[in-house]
């Protein structure tokens, strides 16, 4: 079991006459598995992925498996980061895209192709590694980023709501292959969304961010029964 520990993160953003304090001493433990971290918007919630990823200066501690991830670079932490964005690469292929961060180090072809082509059958996208993304649809595209993000077996995956964008049938799928990928893969999932029904159907552990602060944790059922006054304003808009 891999373990990412956050220990008391502070966040600032400073503009010419304005401090926001994004995170306030956010404390949690994400264990292997999805970690869903769920907020109102404005909560925090993409600042602390940035955070995560080394992207913003911050107080507090960030380490992996004991060890501190604190003065390591963005790209030496070799986390995976999915947003609402696609960002694929437009002007080559499904396959290429996907197969991009294992050129990069160095694969060999063979595995390349085999990786690759075992990564689209879990995705749904066997039948469209030789469109480019413009001649595919949304939600394909967005899984077309998992793909890509997934292929060289991170230690960490951070998804900002990666389904926003998508339509109701393409999220719920998706719920399920994104499980059951990180699962398999023993990566430590970090599922950021304000949707308290997904949260609660994807989530191995949920995360309450309240203004810059972790202030519940549990198991979906724990969460669920949970008397806080959030929780029951969540439940009430999603209808549950
Ligand atoms: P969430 O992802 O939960 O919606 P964010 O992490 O984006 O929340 O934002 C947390 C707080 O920080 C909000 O008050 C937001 O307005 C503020 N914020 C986010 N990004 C910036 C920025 N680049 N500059 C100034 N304030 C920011
Ligand atoms: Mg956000």
């Amino acid at each position: 079991m891999n373990h990412l520990e956050v220990r008391d993160l502070f966040v600032d953003y400073i503009d010419k006459k304005t401090i926001t304090h994004a995170l306030k001493g956010f404390n949690a433990s994400f264990a292997s598995g999805i970690n869903v971290v769920i907020g109102l918007s404005g909560s925090g919630k993409s600042t602390l992925l940035k955070t995560i990823l080394g992207l913003l200066d911050y107080e507090g501690n960030v380490s992996l498996n004991g060890k501190s991830l604190d003065e390591v670079a963005p790209r030496d932490r070799n986390f995976a980061f999915v947003s609402q964005e696609y960002q694929l690469y437009p002007m080559i292929t499904v396959f290429d895209n996907i197969a991009f961060p294992l050129k990069i180090m160095g694969t060999s072809k063979e595995e390349i192709k085999e990786r690759v082509y075992r990564m689209a059958d879990r995705t749904g996208l066997r039948a469209c590694l030789t469109r480019k993304p413009r001649h595919i649809s949304g939600g394909q595209q967005q899984r077309v980023a998992i793909a890509r993000a997934l292929i060289r077996n991170p230690s960490v995956c951070l998804l900002d709501e990666p389904f926003s964008n998508c339509d109701q049938k393409t999220r719920e799928d998706a719920r399920g292959w994104v499980k059951e990928i990180l699962t398999d893969q023993n990566c430590i999932g970090i599922y950021v969304t304000h949707d308290f029904k997904e949260a609660l159907l994807i989530g191995n552990r949920i995360f309450v961010l309240d203004e810059g602060k972790n202030i519940l944790e549990g198991t979906p059922t724990e969460i669920f029964d949970s008397p806080l006054p959030l929780i029951q304003e969540m439940k009430k808009a999603s209808l549950l």
